[in-house]
């Protein structure tokens, strides 16, 4: 964008970037809330470039390692039961509580991957003996494709299990019970919302600056906020003009909104959250996998629950989450738990912070 002049000399505008945040740092424990940021400031070692007062947390941002095992469970369960699972690549992996839908599948179930919801519609129109049942994921970023893809018609074999979630209820949750001083909002989520779902950030008394998803982009939101610490403001500042404007964008929240109705959602590491994602509204009940397969999967999926209850839990992914701890505080990281032998969903998807600190942290 010729509008934005951080485009016109990225390695200069760094270094100046680098040289303001270095010069009489405020300590602050800054949290982003979003996996593509993680896994920039893993890539690029960001937190290496910045003075030792300044540290950078990991929010509950990568949709993957957010989603709980109750749905992970059902796919299993449905999969097992005859019908076609299709989801993200990552998703396959996600050890539920016995097993993985990729263990599903080695056991003959018909698991598949996909890259989109489109996909996931071209399998069930090829497949019409059989019925398709699509396990949504993603935050606001992704929904609107999801909804658009429903806007334009589902065959009669497709189901969708909704496992999708909206951000800022989560942070308003975050935000009650955490030793944070400013936040780095999700740029890409920002883009479909606009800024005003930041505005509980504000509200509370956090400085919160949106930010893109290039180093730069990272190092000026980090320079933003210092300076609303270092002069005690608390607003929300937008760093990615480039891309987010502050009303959002009204075509993909219509679409959202003529789709979905807003529901309570669980999260892994924040529990049931009021509000905090999306079911099928009841006009498309005829593909709601959640209702109408809901007998053939309740009774083990209550079994698989007293099973989780009794398992001592060794993957602290929840606690990464929530900001109260880095993966090197795990046990298992880099022993049991690699990217190739993933024992929680933090280390499977390439945005989660396991598997971001896995790969870039080399020390
Ligand atoms: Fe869980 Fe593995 Fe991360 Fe440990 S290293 S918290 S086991 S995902």
């Amino acid at each position: 964008s010729k509008t934005d002049p951080i485009l016109e000399n990225p390695v200069e505008i760094q270094k100046k970037l680098i040289e303001t945040i270095s010069k009489e740092p405020k300590a602050a424990r800054i949290m982003h809330i979003c996996g593509t940021h993680e896994r920039t400031i893993s890539k690029f070692g960001i937190r290496s470039l910045l003075p030792p007062e300044i540290e950078v947390l990991s929010g509950p941002g990568c949709p993957v390692c957010v989603t709980p095992d109750n749905d992970i469970d059902t796919a299993i369960i449905l999969a097992k039961k005859g019908l076609t699972v299709v989801t993200f690549g990552d998703m396959l992996r996600v050890p539920g509580t016995e097993e993985s839908l990729f263990d599903a599948r080695a056991e003959g179930a018909d698991v598949r991957m996909v890259y989109s919801i489109d996909d996931a519609v071209k399998i069930a129109n090829e497949n019409p003996e059989k019925k398709i049942v699509f396990l949504a994921i993603g935050f606001e970023t992704t929904i609107p494709t999801t909804a658009a893809a429903i806007l334009r018609g589902l065959p009669s074999n497709f189901y969708i299990f909704t496992s999708l979630k909206l951000t800022p209820p989560a942070i308003d949750l975050l935000i009650q019970d955490i030793n944070v001083d400013a936040f780095i909002a999700p740029g890409h989520v920002a883009v479909i919302t606009g800024t005003a779902p930041f505005s509980s950030f504000e509200k509370m008394g956090y400085p919160v600056v949106v930010a893109g998803f290039e180093s730069y982009d990272i190092l000026l939101a980090v320079a933003m906020l210092q300076k609303q610490l270092k002069e005690g403001a608390a607003k929300i500042e937008n760093a990615y003009p480039r891309a987010v404007k502050a009303e959002g964008n009204k075509i993909a929240l219509k679409m959202m909104d003529d789709v979905f109705d807003v529901s309570d959602s669980d999260w892994r590491g924040l529990g049931t959250i009021p509000n905090s994602g999306f079911v099928l509204k009841e006009k498309y009940k005829d593909h709601n996998a959640a209702i109408l397969f809901y007998d053939l999967y309740k009774d083990e999926l209550t079994r698989l629950e007293e099973v989780r209850k009794k398992k001592k839990k060794n993957c602290i992914c929840a606690t990464i989450l929530t900001g109260k701890a880095t993966p090197e505080k795990c046990p298992m990281f880099k022993k049991a738990c690699t990217p190739s032998t993933p024992v929680g969903p933090c280390m499977v998807s390439d945005e989660g912070m396991c598997h971001s600190w896995y790969k870039y942290n080399r020390d």
